[in-house]
């Protein structure tokens, strides 16, 4: 029982190419839909969190069906027809497509971000068009807090949250976008890779009107697993306004 029934090998390589072309068709429709989403959006901001949301989740799952769908077609290939070959081929194909897995997720998660990071820049940074057509500019940090109500600036006080304020000079006209810090990867201090993101914010004491209070970040790197904590201070609370 060394050969194999040569019918049933002719079917398996049949139904195996299928199965790569149709592998191969949706890990194209997957960027092919990728590609036309990036082309549609034009809004700077739903770009970013588009991108920021689903690029590397995407890119990731087209390549494992790229894999997969190499992996099947290198054994539809050979025509030997003994047993041990059979298996053999599978062993040897499945190595492969892990190690292929292996490097393309090492690739994704800790070099390809340095690219995702730049577009996001511009993205973000890019001046803002008003409603009237002007180009808009960006407030710093001080200027914007007449723009925010004092929930926001509380979160952006104490959580990793960004409020981007963009004013048009000439008419006033201002908009307000919100970014999530939580998302952006900082610098390892141990790896030196931009891998560093806030995994938990804790309030250790809230703030009082005489005091302020202690939030704690904690952060742990994506890379090497380094974990760090960085205590911030809330702004005492405001006091009530007598009516
Ligand atoms: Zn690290």
């Amino acid at each position: 029982m060394n050969e194999m029934n040569p019918e049933l090998l002719a079917s398996l390589s049949k139904y195996g190419q299928m199965a790569t072309y149709g592998l191969a068709v949706l890990a194209v429709l997957i960027l092919f839909g990728h590609l036309i989403k990036l082309l549609i959006t034009k809004d700077y901001k739903a770009k970013y969190d588009y991108i920021n949301m689903y690029e590397i989740k995407l890119l990731w799952r087209a390549s494992l069906l790229l894999i997969i769908a190499g992996a099947i077609y290198a054994n539809t290939l050979v025509s030997e027809s003994g047993m041990l070959w059979f298996f053999v081929r599978i062993f040897v194909s499945t190595m492969f497509a892990i190690i292929a897995g292996v490097i393309i997720q090492n690739i994704l998660k800790f070099y390809y971000p340095f690219y995702i990071e730049k577009r996001l820049k511009y993205l973000r940074y890019e001046p803002r068009i008003s409603p009237d057509g002007r180009k808009m500019r960006l407030l710093s940090e001080e200027e914007e807090d007449v723009y925010l109500d004092e929930g926001m600036q509380a979160e952006e006080n104490a959580f990793s949250i960004d409020y981007d304020v963009w004013i048009d000079e000439e008419s006033g006209y201002t908009h307000i976008e919100k970014y999530n810090g939580r998302l952006t990867a900082l610098k390892c201090s141990e790896c030196n890779y931009q891998t560093l993101k806030v995994t938990n914010e804790e309030i250790i004491q809230s703030p009082t009107v005489t005091e302020e209070g202690e939030l704690m970040k904690h952060y742990s790197c994506g890379y090497c697993g380094h974990k760090e904590r960085k205590s911030f201070s809330i702004a005492k609370l405001r006091q009530e306004q007598p009516a």
